[in-house]
Formats: structure tokens, C-alpha cells, sequence
């Protein structure tokens, strides 16, 4: 992916792109996908870096929403279980099968949860990842041996899919252009440009990194910028009603430690009637999440005080370890893009369906669903971008279309295994230049080659871009991501052209904006 080719060839083209998409998170990069490998000319642009938004901020899980089934919601169930075979099939290096266990304390929670999660297993049907089955006091402490003892009856163990979301992003983004795509980072959608009748007939865009505006035109303009679809709906229609009732949740990130054993814990009811997990992930222990509505939809949303505290407080009733503040390695804070219903207050309630809105003037805007229906969302979206600007009618193949980096074994590369078969070129890297398989810090897997195989070949352009999603350094531990800011920026600053200057900002906005994923205490 080579951003300067890429931006040249969209200035440069006259002729309008079967379809813009603005956003370039999951929704807007699997229609990306979706509509490059049927053949349609596509342009993607993305504001910021690619899964900046929700995208990267999700709890890591591809999975039907056991929740949901307890909602009644059978047929978005279904769906989703389907979507989370079929994305293990096609991105078996970045998706897993994880064992999650219901630790049981009442009498009745065994018959209960046995019950349901034997429907979740029969609903997946033949994209099953593993039967649930009832577990022995004993068998629970075997798989979860830091969890409280006092009043443990036994436990319920069921399968779901775990991902790192922001990588699963880069290798779509990958998929996109590999199928003709056109994307671009740092360039956002200022402005939608219509014809005489009205009708939306292209983007006006800007570079970020040279400032110089653009116009794309286009015969239809898919709007796939989540919780910020209102943002653009109105800068075609200033007075446009909300589609979105926006809800913030956050993560917390411990040591691996706080949850040895390999197994999830999914806490099915919380004192606010939601779920919560503790998932191991990168040898770390995330714990969330929360669903607070919000008023402002910001690029870093703020995790609030009582998320916190309510966190530590739920995490606090299972494990047998304190947990405090200063264990707190990050916090991540993610905007569902929910869409609204009525006027209703509480959002845990709304519907994790998928909407799609064409409004007079023809922008077509996606919005709502989940990570784990992305596919999807995106075959949904094309079919009805197609009609609506007349394209010859083109059947979808991304069910079987395998993703970048597709490899069986990925395991096999230890710590470069989420790049799949990208990661015996990574190793090729370290080869050449072997000083770059050191790691970037003590505490955390990542080494330079990745900085340069981020900005060589995944448009990294920033500390923060390889630091919050090439890696998930940020994410894990924002106090080491800090001190991995000075050496990413050399090696960035060596392969993208920038002087001593641009280090020394990169550093300082990295610092500014870290400080954001530390909790104090
Ligand atoms: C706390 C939390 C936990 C979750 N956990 C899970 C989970 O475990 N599993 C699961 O399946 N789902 C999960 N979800 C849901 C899932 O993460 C979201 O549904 C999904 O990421 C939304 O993707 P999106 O592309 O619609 O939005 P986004 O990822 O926000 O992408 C929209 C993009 O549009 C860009 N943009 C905005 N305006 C413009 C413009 N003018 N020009 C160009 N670009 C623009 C933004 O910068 C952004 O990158 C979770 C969500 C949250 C909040």
C-alpha cells in the first residue's frame, strides 16, 4: 500500500468512481472489499488513520452476543454465529477459538446458563467453534485459578472467537487494495458536491499532509463513518434528524497475571444488567466494557470516573487477587454507533442490528451492527449501492474470499503471528538488518521491523498509527508505549523522509495523547 501513488492516481482521475466511501473503519473497509472484488471502481477515504474510530477499541471478540439471546434476539444471533465461521475461515491467523467460563455461585445459574449456552452451540449449527458443557467446582478452579472460591458452586464453559480488531483492519485494507481499491489515511470527506438535480455526485477531500483539496466524483457516495454518520448527513442536510444514539464503553488492561489459564470469564449479569468479560489477550487481561450514552462523538473519547471504579468494582467480585487503580496498565474507550429508537435513554437496550438510510439527495449512510458482521453489513451495503447508482448487478464473493495474511499455522511465527504469512517477510527484514529483532521494549513483544514494515508496506504514517494499531502497544500498556515513542519515531522518521524536527513532534503528540490511556491513582 503506497499512499503517494494511491493520492496520485485519485487526484489525477476525472471520470466518476463507481462508489466513495467515507470512513474507513470495519463497515467501510468491508465494503471496500466487497465492492472492489465484484468488479466496481472504488475509492475509500478515512479522516484520520484507518481504525481510528470504534474499530480498534472494541473488546477483541467475534462472537454471536450470548446477550442477545437472552434479548430474544435469535435471528441477529444466528447471523452473527454464522459471520464468526466464516471470518475464522477466512482469517484463520487472526481469529481464535476462546473457552469462556460462567463461573456459577447461585443453585440455579448451572440449569440456567447450561441451558442457553447448549442453544447458542445448537444455533451456530455447522459454524460451531466448540460444545458448552457443565463444569465441576473442581474443573472451574482448573481453568480459572485465580477466581473466588467462597460460595463457588461450579461453572459453565462455552466457545466464542477472540480477534485483535485493529490488525483484522490493516489486513482488510490489504484485501481492498489487493482487489483494486483505492484508500487513503488522512483524508477526509470536507465536503459531498451534488448535480443539477440535486443528487450527490461526488466528495470534495483534502490531504492532511500536504493540505491541497481535491474533488472525487462519484455515482454513489457511501457515507460508513459510524459514530459520526451524523456529522456527514449534515453536511448535506444541516437540520438532517440523528440516526445514531451514541454510548461510550471502555476497557480496562492488566497483566497477564490477573487471569493465567487461557480461559475468558464472562460475568452474564452485572449490577447494571449487562455482561462483562475478563479476556486474556497478548498475554494480557482486558476487562470490560461499559454503556454510558454520550452527547459529544470526540477522535479520543475520555474514559469517565465511575466506569472506572465500576470496572474495578465488578472485577473485583470474582477475582481472588485485589484489584486496584495502579494495576491499570490502559484504558480504551470505544463509541458504539448504535442506531436510535424513539427517545429512549438507555442504549444497552438498542438493537445491535445493522440500518442502512438513503436520504433525498441519494447518500447512502450504514451504520449500527457489530465488528463480527461486518462481511455482512458490507454485502447488504453493495447490493443497494449497486441499484442505487444503476451498476451492472455483480453477485458477492467475500464469503469465500480469503483474507490478507491468510495463513493455517500462524502460531508457528510466535510473536509475529497475527501477520500470518506476512510474517516470513517481516522476518526477512530482521534478517537483512538484524538490530531490527530487538525488541522496542522489555515488557512488550514488538521489534523495529515492524515500525518499518508498518510505513513500508501498511501506510503507517504516524508514531501514534503503528504504536495504537500496526502494534497494539498503546493498548496494552500505555507507559511502555510511551518510552517505545522515541526509537519508533527514529525509525519511522528513516523511512518516511522526516527530519530531527518531526521526531521531536511526534514524540511530544504521542506523549499528549498516551496520557489519556493511563489511569491515575
Ligand atoms: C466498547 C465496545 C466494544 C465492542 N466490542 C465488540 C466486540 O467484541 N465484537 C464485535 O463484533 N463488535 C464489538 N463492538 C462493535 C464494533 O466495534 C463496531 O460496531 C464497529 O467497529 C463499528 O465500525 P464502523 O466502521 O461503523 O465505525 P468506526 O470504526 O468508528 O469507523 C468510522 C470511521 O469513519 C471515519 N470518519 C468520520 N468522519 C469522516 C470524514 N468526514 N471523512 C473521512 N472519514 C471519516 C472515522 O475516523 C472512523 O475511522 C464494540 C463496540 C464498542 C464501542
Amino acid at each position: 500500500m503506497n499512499r503517494a501513488e494511491m493520492l496520485g492516481r485519485a487526484v489525477s482521475r476525472h471520470e466518476p468512481w463507481d462508489m466513495v466511501i467515507i470512513g474507513g473503519g470495519a463497515v467501510g473497509m468491508g465494503v471496500a472489499v466487497d465492492a472492489a472484488s465484484r468488479g466496481y471502481e472504488v475509492l475509500l477515504l478515512e479522516q484520520h488513520d484507518f481504525g481510528k474510530g470504534t474499530s480498534s477499541r472494541s473488546t477483541k471478540l467475534v462472537h454471536g452476543g450470548v446477550r442477545y439471546l437472552e434479548q430474544g434476539a435469535i435471528s441477529l444471533v444466528m447471523e452473527a454465529l454464522k459471520e464468526r465461521g466464516l471470518l475464522r475461515q477466512n482469517a484463520p491467523h487472526l481469529v481464535t477459538d476462546l473457552a469462556f467460563v460462567v463461573p456459577n455461585y447461585e443453585w440455579w445459574e448451572a440449569p440456567f446458563y447450561g441451558v442457553g449456552l447448549k442453544v447458542y452451540d445448537m444455533l451456530a449449527g455447522r459454524y460451531g467453534f466448540g460444545t458448552s458443557q457443565m463444569l465441576s467446582k473442581e474443573d472451574t478452579l482448573a481453568r480459572l485459578p485465580t477466581i473466588k472460591t467462597e460460595g463457588l458452586r461450579g461453572g459453565v464453559v462455552y466457545y466464542d472467537g477472540q480477534f485483535d480488531d485493529a490488525r483484522l483492519l490493516i489486513n482488510l485494507a490489504e484485501t481492498a487494495v489487493e482487489q483494486g481499491a483505492l484508500i487513503l489515511n488522512y483524508t477526509p470527506a470536507t465536503a459531498l458536491t451534488r448535480d443539477a438535480d440535486g443528487f450527490i455526485d461526488g466528495v470534495v477531500a483534502k490531504d492532511l499532509e500536504n493540505g491541497h483539496e481535491f474533488r472525487a466524483a462519484a455515482r454513489v457516495v457511501i457515507n460508513a463513518t459510524g459514530p459520526q454518520s451524523d456529522r456527514v448527513r449534515r453536511l448535506v442536510h444541516a437540520d438532517a434528524e440523528p440516526l445514531i444514539a451514541p454510548s461510550q464503553g471502555i476497557h480496562l488492561v492488566f497483566d497477564g497475571s490477573f487471569l493465567p489459564g487461557g480461559h475468558a470469564i464472562m460475568v452474564p449479569h452485572t449490577n447494571d444488567g449487562r455482561v462483562m468479560f475478563a479476556i486474556p489477550w497478548h498475554d494480557h487481561t482486558v476487562v470490560g466494557t461499559t454503556d454510558t450514552p454520550i452527547t459529544e462523538v470526540s477522535d479520543e473519547p475520555r474514559p469517565f470516573d465511575e466506569e472506572i471504579e465500576f470496572i474495578l468494582e465488578t472485577a473485583g467480585r470474582y477475582l481472588r487477587r485485589p484489584i486496584t487503580r495502579a494495576d491499570v496498565l490502559s484504558v480504551f474507550v470505544g463509541i458504539r454507533p448504535l442506531v436510535r429508537s424513539g427517545t429512549g435513554g438507555n442504549t444497552a437496550s438498542l438493537s445491535r442490528d445493522h440500518t442502512m438510510h438513503i436520504d433525498q439527495s441519494g447518500l447512502l449512510t450504514i451504520a449500527g451492527g457489530k465488528w463480527t458482521t461486518y462481511r455482512h453489513m458490507a454485502e447488504d451495503c453493495v447490493d443497494h449501492a449497486a441499484t442505487l447508482a444503476r451498476l451492472p448487478e455483480r453477485p458477492c464473493v467475500t464469503r469465500n474470499l480469503n483474507v490478507h495474511g491468510f495463513h493455517r499455522q500462524a502460531d508457528n511465527f510466535g510473536a509475529l503471528s497475527v501477520y500470518g504469512a506476512d510474517a516470513l517477510l517481516i522476518q526477512d527484514l530482521i534478517r537483512a538488518e538484524p538490530s531490527l529483532g530487538a525488541p522496542l521494549h522489555s515488557s512488550l513483544p514488538y521489534c523495529g521491523a515492524e515500525v518499518v514494515w508498518a510505513a513500508r508496506v501498511e501506510m503507517a504514517r504516524t508514531v501514534e498509527d503503528v504504536l495504537a494499531r500496526r502494534t497494539r502497544a498503546l493498548f496494552l500498556n500505555a507507559r511502555a508505549a510511551i518510552d517505545m515513542a522515541p526509537e519508533t519515531a527514529r525509525l519511522l522518521a528513516r523511512e518516511l523522509g522526516y527530519d530531527e524536527a518531526w521526531q521531536k513532534q511526534q514524540i511530544s503528540a504521542f506523549h499528549a495523547l498516551a496520557d489519556g490511556y493511563l489511569v491515575k491513582t
